[in-house]
């Protein structure tokens, strides 16, 4: 029988053990025990799915994954210990030496510093193109390309990127399209079904959704994720079993809680682009956003990021961060507890200001990750904090 979203978010779940518990308990173990001799040889001849020891698979991780297979409408999937173990590993994985990736400019940070930083050691290059200039990116590929990644919605501008089309583009020129889909969760956007062969996670955010525990996810195609899957079970970024647990659990409530972050964050939205302190304010679901027509195509609802332009630059940006009383002053998002963010005087402020402008970053720029607090004192605080 085919189930829908919340169902499946909720009763995909680890067989029974002969206690019958109603909720899957923790299975913290490293290891698994085997009858025989021939049981533990078909076993690591994988001629059984079973499981052998926790880097490589385990109950909670295994329901963990399951869920988030069945919710992108993917193949097969591998759980990570941080968003961007699940991000580097599936490079790692499907790169080889002089391989070229193109990339969105705006992807998160630490993403950003693998491309720049790190796989040039290994002489894998990255030709980027900006959000709103996606008709450069079949200029930029070139005989080596192997990868096309991104993010959508983006990080903090809350750009719109065209699944559809980049997943159409990918497939002409036989690239592996990975898609960053934390921002969105699977339950605003479903990459895959666009064409996307990997879509990876930071569990961390929305799916934890409460500020608690770091995890990652990469589910896809199954080829692909047996490939994932053989370099982390040697390498070791396995996601604990205490933290599948807790992921898991939380994905129970997903719809419900993504449905009322959305509520709260296009009513923060509204409030801000009537406020006379407020210069630009930017939301997939308002209609001045530039990609508003694609963002309601592909998303079910706007997420629950809001980005704003505070009138009076990095002074002003900063006295904002200032009179907040209630919101968190921290570097999270997608908890319960809504938070704000300054990034030109903090996450991004080691870039050069046209650096910072090519990715949508101006100086009074407040990145608003709405929480699921009573929105009239989220809108309260905010609008406290504006009488700059
Ligand atoms: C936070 C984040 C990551 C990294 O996740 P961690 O769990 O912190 O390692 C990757 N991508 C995006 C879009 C994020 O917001």
């Amino acid at each position: 029988m085919s189930q829908n979203f919340e169902t499946k978010a909720i009763r995909t779940q680890t067989e029974r053990s002969q206690f019958f518990e109603h909720s899957t308990p923790m299975y913290v173990t490293s290891s698994f025990v085997f009858e025989d001799a021939e049981d533990m040889r078909a076993s690591f001849a994988e001629e059984k799915e079973r499981n052998l020891y926790s880097r490589f698979s385990n109950p909670n991780t295994s329901e963990f994954v399951d869920k988030m297979v069945a919710l992108e409408g993917a193949e097969s999937g591998y759980a990570f210990a941080t968003g961007m173990a699940a991000i580097y590993s599936t490079f790692a994985a499907l790169l080889r030496s002089g391989d070229h990736i193109v990339s969105c400019r705006s992807v998160f940070g630490s993403t950003h510093s693998l491309f720049t930083k790190y796989f040039p050691k290994w002489n894998i290059e990255t030709s980027y193109f900006k959000a709103n200039e996606t008709d450069t990116i079949e200029s930029l590929i070139q005989e080596n390309t192997k990868i096309l990644y991104v993010e959508t919605p983006t990080n903090p501008g809350v750009d719109i990127l065209d699944l559809e089309y980049l997943g159409q583009l990918a497939k002409k020129h036989g690239l592996i399209f990975i898609v960053d889909n934390c921002f969105a969760t699977p339950y605003l956007q479903t990459p895959i079904q666009y064409g996307a062969d990997v879509v990876v996670h930071s569990a961390t955010k929305l799916i934890d959704g409460q500020g608690r525990v770091l995890g990652g996810v990469a589910v896809g195609k199954e080829e692909l994720i047996r490939e994932i899957y053989l370099f982390s079970r040697n390498t070791g970024p396995a996601l604990s079993p205490f933290n599948a647990w807790v992921l898991s659990k939380s994905l129970e409530t997903l719809p419900v809680r993504v449905e009322r972050h959305c509520e709260n964050a296009l009513k923060v939205a509204e409030f801000l682009e009537a406020h006379p302190q407020v210069n630009l304010v930017r939301y997939p679901f308002l209609a001045s956003h530039p990609q508003h027509e694609i963002a309601k195509q592909q998303m079910r609802l706007g997420g629950n990021i809001v980005t704003f332009e505070v009138k009076g630059g990095i002074a002003a940006g900063r006295q904002f961060l200032n009179n907040i009383q209630m919101c968190s002053l921290s570097a999270n998002l997608g908890d319960t507890r809504t938070i704000v963010t300054h990034p030109a005087s903090t996450t991004h402020s080691k870039l050069s200001e046209e650096d910072r402008l090519e990715v949508g970053i101006t100086d009074g720029l407040v990145r608003c990750s709405v929480g699921l607090e009573n929105v009239n004192d989220i809108i309260n605080d905010i609008n406290q904090a504006l009488q700059i």
